[in-house]
């Protein structure tokens, strides 16, 4: 069975059936769990008891959206986070520790970087070396005795970098450092990380798997031989996320496969009109040929979804990059990304290494589900203004 197939027809563990059965899990709320009798409360007072005692041990819902995404991706263990940022927070915490040196690549996500800096490194003496947004096997070079981690994104956000994940994960490997890739762009359908040899992935969910911009939840899988540290840590920190998100994140997977689908079509379809307008220098897809590392896009991914920039040959000041982006009446302005309305930013991305783009503002477009001929249309109006600028 194609996995696409399988997230339409799992069967939900159906606890009681005294009510109606219906396709969709409920929603459980609960802090509290009741212990059917004394023994069984004596029992999870010495940790022997192996159900759910607690809200914060993670209810059905919860724990039937960690189970699809764990099938999905093929790993060991998948927990749930009430955002993708705490995803990334905690999997770096669980990883590396005080003393220890860790690696990130220079495209990560913008607050998770901050998180690495600010509480990694300032407060809790990590030692981190940010490494070249596309870095491969070279990645040998920035290795120290006392590495513990690789912070991987790919594509990375803004600029769609590409990293040699086998390449990296095959050096790690050797030398027991743990790999971490946040895969949010790709999600579980476009890319299989862990047949690539990594240790541990990060989704924020609050993205195409959810789907409607109405979650925030995230992700982190884990493979064998790291699983049980990751649960233990998990369970120290007492995470909770709401049954409702989880509820919906569920409901998001279901169509995720269809949705995507038509994201990648439409997003190829625009992007591919980019190249050939006269105002656009550059545009930064990896499905597209003259991406840098489009070679290994092709041999690692199995789609590209519906997240992509470019650069125009001009940069304009601030009130004449207005009068594009202004214009536009389908392309609304906003970060977060992944669902069905088409969306837009402008900025200067921040990098630590001189990389591409380097001064050059970086237009990113999220396209959404709306018809691809009135999105063209859009884009072409707005960037008529332009010319006339
Ligand atoms: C949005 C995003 C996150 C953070 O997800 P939130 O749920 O918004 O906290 C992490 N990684 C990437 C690549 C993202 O785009």
């Amino acid at each position: 069975m194609k996995r696409e197939t399988e997230l339409i027809a799992r069967n939900w563990p159906q606890r009681d059936t005294s009510v109606a059965t219906t396709i969709n899990p409920p929603a459980y709320r609960g802090s509290t769990v009741l212990f059917a009798s004394y023994a069984a409360m004596v029992e999870a007072q010495m940790g022997r008891h192996h159900g759910i005692s607690y809200g914060t041990d993670r209810l059905p819902t919860q724990r039937q959206f960690e189970e699809a995404m764990r099938q999905l991706e093929g790993g060991a263990v998948t927990r749930v986070f009430p955002s993708g940022i705490a995803a990334i927070h905690t999997a770096l915490m669980a990883f590396v520790a005080s003393g220890q040196h860790m690696i990130m690549v220079d495209n990560a996500y913008g607050p998770g970087r901050r998180f690495v800096h600010k509480v990694l490194e300032q407060r809790l003496k990590v030692s981190c070396t940010v490494v070249p947004a596309n870095v491969g096997a070279d990645i040998e070079n920035y290795l120290r005795p006392d590495t513990a981690l690789i912070f991987l994104e790919s594509p990375g956000s803004n600029t769609f970098e590409i990293q040699d994940l086998p390449a990296i994960a095959d050096i790690a490997r050797r030398r027991g450092i743990v790999t971490l890739l946040d895969a949010t762009w790709a999600t579980p359908l476009y890319l299989r990380p862990f047949e690539l040899g990594i240790d541990a992935t990060i989704h924020s969910v609050t993205k195409y798997i959810s789907g409607y911009s109405d979650v925030l939840a995230g992700t982190v899988t884990v493979a064998e031989g790291h699983a049980e540290r990751f649960a233990e840590f998990y369970k120290l920190l007492e995470i909770y996320t709401p049954a409702e998100e989880c509820y919906l994140a569920l409901r998001g997977l279901h169509s995720l496969a269809v949705r995507l689908r038509q994201h990648e079509r439409s997003a190829l379809e625009i992007a591919t009109w980019l190249t050939s307008h006269p105002l656009v220098d550059r545009v930064l897809h990896p499905a597209l040929p003259d991406h840098p590392e489009h070679h290994l896009w092709r041999r690692d991914f199995q789609g590209s979804s519906g997240l992509f920039a470019f650069t125009l040959r001009k940069e304009y000041p601030q009130d004449q990059l207005a009068l594009f982006i202004d214009a536009l009446r389908l392309f609304r302005l906003g970060y977060s990304w992944g669902g069905f309305q088409s969306l837009l930013t402008a900025a200067r991305p921040h990098r630590l290494l001189s990389g591409r783009y380097q001064g050059q503002t970086v237009i990113r477009l999220n396209i959404g589900l709306e018809d691809v001929d009135d999105l063209r249309d859009d884009l072409r109006q707005g960037l008529a203004r332009l010319n006339s600028a």
